[in-house]
Protein backbone atom coordinates (compact mmCIF):
# COMPACT_ATOMS: atom_id res chain seq x y z
CA UNK A 1 0.00 0.00 0.00
CA UNK A 2 1.65 3.12 1.39
CA UNK A 3 5.21 1.84 0.81
CA UNK A 4 4.60 1.75 -3.52
CA UNK A 5 3.53 5.64 -3.09
CA UNK A 6 5.67 7.13 -0.12
CA UNK A 7 5.96 10.53 -0.98
CA UNK A 8 9.77 10.10 0.00
CA UNK A 9 10.07 8.34 -3.15
CA UNK A 10 8.92 10.77 -5.31
CA UNK A 11 11.36 13.34 -3.46
CA UNK A 12 14.54 12.27 -4.19
CA UNK A 13 14.18 9.19 -5.90
CA UNK A 14 15.88 7.52 -3.11
CA UNK A 15 15.89 3.36 -2.94
CA UNK A 16 13.46 1.79 -0.48
CA UNK A 17 15.12 -1.26 0.42
CA UNK A 18 12.62 -2.35 3.10
CA UNK A 19 9.15 -3.87 2.74
CA UNK A 20 5.87 -2.81 4.91
CA UNK A 21 4.07 -6.17 4.55
CA UNK A 22 4.45 -6.52 8.43
CA UNK A 23 2.72 -3.18 9.30
CA UNK A 24 0.44 -3.67 6.97
CA UNK A 25 -0.76 -6.81 8.09
CA UNK A 26 -0.84 -5.72 11.84
CA UNK A 27 -2.65 -2.86 10.92
CA UNK A 28 -5.14 -4.70 8.78
CA UNK A 29 -5.72 -6.96 11.81
CA UNK A 30 -6.51 -4.04 13.87
CA UNK A 31 -8.82 -2.95 11.23
CA UNK A 32 -10.83 -5.94 11.29
CA UNK A 33 -11.27 -5.68 15.14
CA UNK A 34 -12.47 -2.13 14.64
CA UNK A 35 -14.90 -3.07 12.09
CA UNK A 36 -16.12 -5.66 13.96
CA UNK A 37 -16.87 -3.58 16.77
CA UNK A 38 -18.22 -0.51 15.09
CA UNK A 39 -20.66 -2.92 13.11
CA UNK A 40 -21.53 -4.96 16.47
CA UNK A 41 -22.67 -1.40 18.40
CA UNK A 42 -24.41 -0.15 15.29
CA UNK A 43 -26.37 -3.82 15.05
CA UNK A 44 -26.50 -3.60 18.81
CA UNK A 45 -28.26 -0.04 18.79
CA UNK A 46 -30.20 -0.34 15.98
CA UNK A 47 -31.93 -3.47 17.49
CA UNK A 48 -32.63 -2.17 20.64
CA UNK A 49 -34.26 1.40 19.41
CA UNK A 50 -35.82 -1.13 16.71
CA UNK A 51 -37.14 -3.43 19.76
CA UNK A 52 -39.38 0.14 21.31
CA UNK A 53 -41.39 -0.22 18.58
CA UNK A 54 -42.50 -3.35 19.62
CA UNK A 55 -43.91 -1.83 22.74
CA UNK A 56 -45.76 0.90 21.24
CA UNK A 57 -48.79 0.76 19.93
CA UNK A 58 -49.91 1.62 16.42
CA UNK A 59 -46.38 1.70 15.01
CA UNK A 60 -46.53 -1.90 13.72
CA UNK A 61 -49.32 -3.40 11.56
CA UNK A 62 -50.36 -7.23 13.50
CA UNK A 63 -50.73 -10.37 13.00
CA UNK A 64 -47.46 -11.51 11.09
CA UNK A 65 -45.92 -8.37 10.45
CA UNK A 66 -45.51 -7.91 14.52
CA UNK A 67 -43.88 -11.16 14.35
CA UNK A 68 -41.34 -10.86 10.77
CA UNK A 69 -40.44 -7.46 12.69
CA UNK A 70 -39.85 -9.01 15.93
CA UNK A 71 -37.84 -11.97 14.58
CA UNK A 72 -35.82 -9.04 12.20
CA UNK A 73 -34.69 -7.23 15.07
CA UNK A 74 -33.48 -10.27 17.10
CA UNK A 75 -31.64 -11.44 14.07
CA UNK A 76 -29.57 -8.13 14.17
CA UNK A 77 -28.92 -8.49 17.67
CA UNK A 78 -27.52 -11.85 17.22
CA UNK A 79 -25.59 -10.88 14.48
CA UNK A 80 -23.92 -8.25 16.90
CA UNK A 81 -23.77 -10.83 19.38
CA UNK A 82 -21.57 -12.91 16.80
CA UNK A 83 -19.47 -9.98 15.79
CA UNK A 84 -18.88 -8.77 19.47
CA UNK A 85 -17.39 -11.65 20.44
CA UNK A 86 -16.00 -13.01 17.00
CA UNK A 87 -14.11 -9.47 17.15
CA UNK A 88 -13.16 -9.39 13.50
CA UNK A 89 -14.76 -8.73 10.76
CA UNK A 90 -12.91 -8.07 6.94
CA UNK A 91 -14.50 -6.23 3.69
CA UNK A 92 -16.77 -9.21 3.16
CA UNK A 93 -18.86 -9.76 6.18
CA UNK A 94 -18.80 -5.86 6.14
CA UNK A 95 -20.70 -5.98 2.81
CA UNK A 96 -23.00 -8.64 3.76
CA UNK A 97 -23.86 -6.72 6.56
CA UNK A 98 -24.53 -3.68 4.82
CA UNK A 99 -26.83 -5.66 2.71
CA UNK A 100 -28.67 -7.29 5.32
CA UNK A 101 -28.78 -3.77 7.20
CA UNK A 102 -30.60 -2.36 3.48
CA UNK A 103 -32.86 -5.44 3.59
CA UNK A 104 -34.19 -4.66 7.42
CA UNK A 105 -34.44 -1.09 6.68
CA UNK A 106 -37.39 -2.51 3.60
CA UNK A 107 -38.56 -5.46 6.35
CA UNK A 108 -38.84 -2.48 8.66
CA UNK A 109 -40.95 0.03 6.39
CA UNK A 110 -43.17 -2.69 4.75
CA UNK A 111 -43.83 -4.08 8.38
CA UNK A 112 -44.99 -0.36 10.35
CA UNK A 113 -48.16 1.12 9.57
CA UNK A 114 -46.96 4.14 8.26
CA UNK A 115 -43.41 4.06 6.60
CA UNK A 116 -42.95 8.17 6.04
CA UNK A 117 -43.12 8.92 10.06
CA UNK A 118 -41.85 5.27 11.27
CA UNK A 119 -39.28 4.21 9.04
CA UNK A 120 -38.09 6.94 6.73
CA UNK A 121 -35.42 6.95 4.19
CA UNK A 122 -33.26 8.84 6.74
CA UNK A 123 -33.07 5.64 8.73
CA UNK A 124 -30.74 3.98 6.46
CA UNK A 125 -28.13 6.65 7.04
CA UNK A 126 -27.12 3.85 9.61
CA UNK A 127 -25.80 1.85 6.83
CA UNK A 128 -24.58 4.80 4.61
CA UNK A 129 -22.18 5.88 7.16
CA UNK A 130 -21.38 1.66 7.43
CA UNK A 131 -20.94 1.21 3.56
CA UNK A 132 -19.14 4.59 3.31
CA UNK A 133 -16.42 3.73 5.72
CA UNK A 134 -15.70 -0.17 5.90
CA UNK A 135 -16.12 -0.90 2.11
CA UNK A 136 -14.58 -0.56 -1.51
CA UNK A 137 -15.47 1.09 -4.25
CA UNK A 138 -17.05 -2.09 -6.04
CA UNK A 139 -19.72 -2.63 -2.99
CA UNK A 140 -20.22 0.91 -2.14
CA UNK A 141 -21.52 1.13 -5.68
CA UNK A 142 -23.99 -1.80 -4.80
CA UNK A 143 -25.10 -0.45 -2.05
CA UNK A 144 -25.91 2.93 -3.23
CA UNK A 145 -27.82 0.99 -5.87
CA UNK A 146 -29.46 -1.16 -3.32
CA UNK A 147 -30.40 2.46 -1.48
CA UNK A 148 -32.58 3.62 -4.14
CA UNK A 149 -34.19 0.48 -4.37
CA UNK A 150 -34.98 0.31 -0.99
CA UNK A 151 -35.81 3.62 -0.76
CA UNK A 152 -38.41 3.11 -3.53
CA UNK A 153 -39.91 -0.28 -1.75
CA UNK A 154 -40.37 1.56 1.65
CA UNK A 155 -42.15 4.81 -0.06
CA UNK A 156 -44.26 2.25 -2.77
CA UNK A 157 -47.41 2.58 -0.41
CA UNK A 158 -47.12 5.90 1.05
CA UNK A 159 -47.16 7.68 -2.86
CA UNK A 160 -50.05 6.23 -5.33
CA UNK A 161 -48.84 8.52 -7.50
CA UNK A 162 -46.29 7.23 -9.78
CA UNK A 163 -44.24 10.88 -10.45
CA UNK A 164 -44.84 11.96 -6.83
CA UNK A 165 -43.17 8.53 -5.94
CA UNK A 166 -40.45 9.01 -8.48
CA UNK A 167 -39.80 12.29 -7.08
CA UNK A 168 -39.60 11.60 -3.55
CA UNK A 169 -37.23 8.13 -4.18
CA UNK A 170 -34.68 10.23 -6.16
CA UNK A 171 -34.53 13.08 -3.71
CA UNK A 172 -33.89 10.74 -0.60
CA UNK A 173 -31.53 8.12 -2.32
CA UNK A 174 -29.48 10.51 -4.21
CA UNK A 175 -29.38 12.49 -0.70
CA UNK A 176 -28.27 9.14 1.04
CA UNK A 177 -25.59 8.37 -1.95
CA UNK A 178 -24.50 12.26 -2.17
CA UNK A 179 -23.88 11.68 1.82
CA UNK A 180 -22.15 7.95 1.66
CA UNK A 181 -19.65 9.38 -0.84
CA UNK A 182 -18.42 12.40 0.55
CA UNK A 183 -17.97 10.14 3.71
CA UNK A 184 -16.01 7.55 1.57
CA UNK A 185 -13.95 10.94 0.20
CA UNK A 186 -13.32 11.72 3.52
CA UNK A 187 -12.23 8.59 4.64
CA UNK A 188 -10.07 8.00 1.64
CA UNK A 189 -8.25 11.08 2.27
CA UNK A 190 -7.53 9.89 6.52
CA UNK A 191 -6.11 7.12 5.01
CA UNK A 192 -3.91 8.49 2.44
CA UNK A 193 -2.82 10.84 5.37
CA UNK A 194 -2.09 7.87 7.89
CA UNK A 195 -0.48 6.03 5.62
CA UNK A 196 1.93 9.32 4.98
CA UNK A 197 2.46 9.73 8.28
CA UNK A 198 3.50 5.82 8.73
CA UNK A 199 5.79 6.01 5.88
CA UNK A 200 7.27 9.72 7.25
CA UNK A 201 7.86 8.49 10.94
CA UNK A 202 9.35 4.68 9.07
CA UNK A 203 11.91 6.04 6.33
CA UNK A 204 15.00 8.11 6.70
CA UNK A 205 14.18 10.88 4.45
CA UNK A 206 17.77 11.86 3.08
CA UNK A 207 18.58 8.34 1.48
CA UNK A 208 14.48 6.75 1.94
CA UNK A 209 15.79 3.55 3.74
CA UNK A 210 14.23 2.20 7.48
CA UNK A 211 15.25 4.34 10.38
CA UNK A 212 15.67 2.80 13.45
CA UNK A 213 12.28 3.17 14.42
CA UNK A 214 11.47 0.64 11.96
CA UNK A 215 14.25 -1.59 12.93
CA UNK A 216 12.74 -1.87 16.13
CA UNK A 217 9.45 -2.82 14.64
CA UNK A 218 10.70 -5.81 12.69
CA UNK A 219 12.53 -7.75 15.71
CA UNK A 220 9.78 -9.38 17.42
CA UNK A 221 9.02 -10.64 13.71
CA UNK A 222 12.24 -11.79 13.05
CA UNK A 223 13.18 -13.12 16.55
CA UNK A 224 9.16 -14.50 15.92
CA UNK A 225 10.33 -16.63 12.70
CA UNK A 226 13.83 -17.69 13.92
CA UNK A 227 12.46 -19.46 16.84
CA UNK A 228 9.76 -20.91 14.54
CA UNK A 229 11.81 -21.95 11.56
CA UNK A 230 15.39 -22.40 14.08
CA UNK A 231 17.33 -20.21 12.82
CA UNK A 232 19.48 -17.41 13.67
CA UNK A 233 19.12 -13.73 13.79
CA UNK A 234 22.39 -11.95 12.25
CA UNK A 235 22.70 -8.59 12.67
CA UNK A 236 25.54 -6.75 10.24
CA UNK A 237 26.51 -3.24 11.00
CA UNK A 238 27.94 -1.10 8.25
CA UNK A 239 30.19 2.33 8.95
CA UNK A 240 31.59 3.81 5.81
CA UNK A 241 35.13 4.28 5.95
CA UNK A 242 37.08 7.79 6.36
CA UNK A 243 33.42 9.59 5.57
CA UNK A 244 34.85 12.55 7.29
CA UNK A 245 37.49 13.47 4.96
CA UNK A 246 35.20 12.69 1.97
CA UNK A 247 32.42 15.17 3.36
CA UNK A 248 35.72 17.75 3.57
CA UNK A 249 37.44 17.41 0.64
CA UNK A 250 34.14 17.27 -1.40
CA UNK A 251 31.47 18.83 0.68
CA UNK A 252 28.40 17.91 2.38
CA UNK A 253 26.07 18.14 -0.51
CA UNK A 254 28.57 15.16 -1.83
CA UNK A 255 28.59 13.30 0.95
CA UNK A 256 24.91 13.46 0.95
CA UNK A 257 24.89 12.15 -2.51
CA UNK A 258 27.43 9.27 -1.45
CA UNK A 259 24.93 8.37 0.97
CA UNK A 260 22.26 8.02 -1.12
CA UNK A 261 23.98 5.61 -3.80
CA UNK A 262 25.12 3.67 -0.99
CA UNK A 263 22.13 3.04 -0.09
CA UNK A 264 20.64 2.15 -3.45
CA UNK A 265 23.60 -0.31 -4.30
CA UNK A 266 22.95 -2.24 -0.08
CA UNK A 267 19.07 -2.24 -0.99
CA UNK A 268 19.72 -3.50 -4.73
CA UNK A 269 22.43 -6.63 -2.56
CA UNK A 270 20.25 -7.50 0.56
CA UNK A 271 17.72 -10.43 0.28
CA UNK A 272 14.12 -9.02 -0.27
CA UNK A 273 13.29 -10.38 3.82
CA UNK A 274 16.31 -9.00 5.29
CA UNK A 275 15.83 -5.32 6.80
CA UNK A 276 18.38 -2.31 5.83
CA UNK A 277 18.13 0.53 7.88
CA UNK A 278 20.38 4.22 8.02
CA UNK A 279 20.69 3.82 11.94
CA UNK A 280 22.99 7.16 12.22
CA UNK A 281 24.95 9.44 10.10
CA UNK A 282 27.13 7.27 7.98
CA UNK A 283 25.93 3.80 9.99
CA UNK A 284 23.76 1.14 8.85
CA UNK A 285 21.94 -1.89 9.92
CA UNK A 286 21.20 -4.77 8.21
CA UNK A 287 18.27 -7.97 9.76
CA UNK A 288 18.19 -11.03 8.79
CA UNK A 289 17.96 -14.83 9.19
CA UNK A 290 20.48 -17.24 8.31
CA UNK A 291 21.09 -20.65 8.64
CA UNK A 292 24.48 -20.37 9.77
CA UNK A 293 27.84 -18.03 10.12
CA UNK A 294 29.09 -18.65 6.88
CA UNK A 295 25.82 -17.35 5.11
CA UNK A 296 26.22 -14.15 7.86
CA UNK A 297 29.88 -13.73 6.35
CA UNK A 298 28.70 -14.37 2.37
CA UNK A 299 26.04 -11.77 2.85
CA UNK A 300 28.32 -9.14 4.20
CA UNK A 301 30.65 -9.58 1.99
CA UNK A 302 28.18 -9.14 -0.80
CA UNK A 303 27.65 -5.58 0.90
CA UNK A 304 30.66 -4.89 1.39
CA UNK A 305 31.03 -5.67 -2.22
CA UNK A 306 28.41 -3.69 -3.21
CA UNK A 307 29.29 -0.63 -1.49
CA UNK A 308 33.02 -0.22 -2.64
CA UNK A 309 31.57 -0.47 -6.22
CA UNK A 310 28.68 1.98 -5.87
CA UNK A 311 30.49 5.37 -6.33
CA UNK A 312 32.52 5.83 -9.58
CA UNK A 313 33.64 9.10 -8.92
CA UNK A 314 34.71 8.66 -5.53
CA UNK A 315 36.36 5.83 -3.49
CA UNK A 316 33.89 4.56 -0.67
CA UNK A 317 34.09 1.70 1.74
CA UNK A 318 32.68 0.27 4.76
CA UNK A 319 33.79 -2.07 7.57
CA UNK A 320 31.23 -4.54 8.36
CA UNK A 321 30.20 -5.92 12.03
CA UNK A 322 28.79 -9.10 12.12
CA UNK A 323 27.08 -10.78 15.20
CA UNK A 324 24.74 -13.63 15.71
CA UNK A 325 21.90 -14.63 17.68
CA UNK A 326 19.86 -18.37 17.88
CA UNK A 327 16.61 -16.47 19.88
CA UNK A 328 15.85 -18.88 22.63
CA UNK A 329 13.12 -18.57 25.40
CA UNK A 330 10.73 -15.56 26.21
CA UNK A 331 13.99 -12.66 25.66
CA UNK A 332 12.38 -9.71 24.62
CA UNK A 333 13.44 -9.18 21.05
CA UNK A 334 13.98 -5.25 21.55
CA UNK A 335 16.54 -6.05 24.06
CA UNK A 336 17.86 -9.05 22.03
CA UNK A 337 18.20 -6.56 18.57
CA UNK A 338 19.97 -3.88 21.05
CA UNK A 339 22.46 -6.57 22.46
CA UNK A 340 23.37 -8.34 19.19
CA UNK A 341 23.57 -4.75 17.33
CA UNK A 342 26.25 -3.76 20.55
CA UNK A 343 28.38 -6.66 19.73
CA UNK A 344 28.45 -6.04 16.08
CA UNK A 345 29.17 -2.38 16.79
CA UNK A 346 32.09 -4.15 18.52
CA UNK A 347 33.16 -6.37 15.55
CA UNK A 348 32.74 -3.37 13.20
CA UNK A 349 35.28 -1.44 15.10
CA UNK A 350 37.56 -5.01 15.28
CA UNK A 351 37.55 -4.48 11.39
CA UNK A 352 38.51 -0.65 11.45
CA UNK A 353 41.53 -1.67 13.60
CA UNK A 354 42.29 -4.23 11.36
CA UNK A 355 42.53 -1.95 8.32
CA UNK A 356 39.01 -1.18 7.35
CA UNK A 357 36.87 -1.94 4.25
CA UNK A 358 36.77 -5.50 5.77
CA UNK A 359 34.26 -7.67 7.28
CA UNK A 360 34.47 -8.63 11.10
CA UNK A 361 32.08 -11.38 13.22
CA UNK A 362 31.69 -11.16 16.55
CA UNK A 363 33.38 -13.48 19.14
CA UNK A 364 31.39 -16.50 20.28
CA UNK A 365 30.55 -17.41 16.38
CA UNK A 366 33.39 -19.52 14.61
CA UNK A 367 33.30 -19.05 10.63
CA UNK A 368 36.12 -20.67 8.13
CA UNK A 369 37.84 -17.59 7.15
CA UNK A 370 38.18 -17.20 3.60
CA UNK A 371 41.23 -17.18 1.74
CA UNK A 372 40.77 -13.50 0.52
CA UNK A 373 42.66 -11.02 1.68
CA UNK A 374 40.40 -8.41 1.90
CA UNK A 375 38.25 -10.30 4.02
CA UNK A 376 39.18 -9.05 7.57
CA UNK A 377 38.62 -11.64 11.16
CA UNK A 378 38.14 -10.48 14.43
P1 LIG B 1 35.86 5.96 10.28
O1 LIG B 1 36.46 5.27 9.12
O2 LIG B 1 36.63 5.77 11.53
O3 LIG B 1 34.43 5.61 10.47
O4 LIG B 1 35.94 7.50 9.96
P2 LIG B 1 34.75 8.49 9.72
O5 LIG B 1 35.32 9.77 9.25
O6 LIG B 1 33.73 7.88 8.84
O7 LIG B 1 34.12 8.56 11.16
P3 LIG B 1 33.60 9.73 12.03
O8 LIG B 1 32.62 9.16 13.00
O9 LIG B 1 34.78 10.47 12.60
O10 LIG B 1 32.84 10.68 11.04
C1 LIG B 1 31.60 10.36 10.51
C2 LIG B 1 31.27 11.51 9.61
O11 LIG B 1 30.08 11.28 8.89
C3 LIG B 1 31.09 12.79 10.34
C4 LIG B 1 30.02 13.52 9.61
O12 LIG B 1 30.53 14.66 8.97
C5 LIG B 1 29.59 12.54 8.53
N1 LIG B 1 28.17 12.48 8.44
C6 LIG B 1 27.27 12.01 9.35
N2 LIG B 1 26.02 12.13 8.88
C7 LIG B 1 26.10 12.70 7.67
C8 LIG B 1 25.13 13.09 6.69
O13 LIG B 1 23.92 12.93 6.85
N3 LIG B 1 25.60 13.66 5.54
C9 LIG B 1 26.92 13.84 5.32
N4 LIG B 1 27.29 14.40 4.18
N5 LIG B 1 27.85 13.51 6.24
C10 LIG B 1 27.46 12.93 7.38
MG1 LIG C 1 30.36 6.33 12.22
MG1 LIG D 1 32.68 6.12 9.45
Amino acid sequence: MFWADSPLRGQNDAPVGWSLAGVTRAVRDGDDRLTACCLAVLLGVGAALGGLNLFIDGVLQDGAYRVVYAATMLMLLALGGVLAVRQRAGQSEAAVLVVIGDAVYVVVAVTTTDPLLYAPPLMLLFCCVAAAWFLGPRMLTVHMLLVVVACAAALAGSYPDRAALAVQVVVNSAVLDLVTVGIFLLRRRVERLLDHTRALSSTDPLTGLANRRWLVEQAPRLWRQARRDGQRVAALVLDLDHFKRLNDAFGHATGDQVLRVVAEALSATVRPSDVLARTGGEELVVLGLVSDPAEARRLAERLRLAVSTSCAAQSVTASIGVALVRPVGDEDPTDGLWRLVDRADVAMYEAKQGGRDRVSIAAGVSVPRPRDRSVGSS
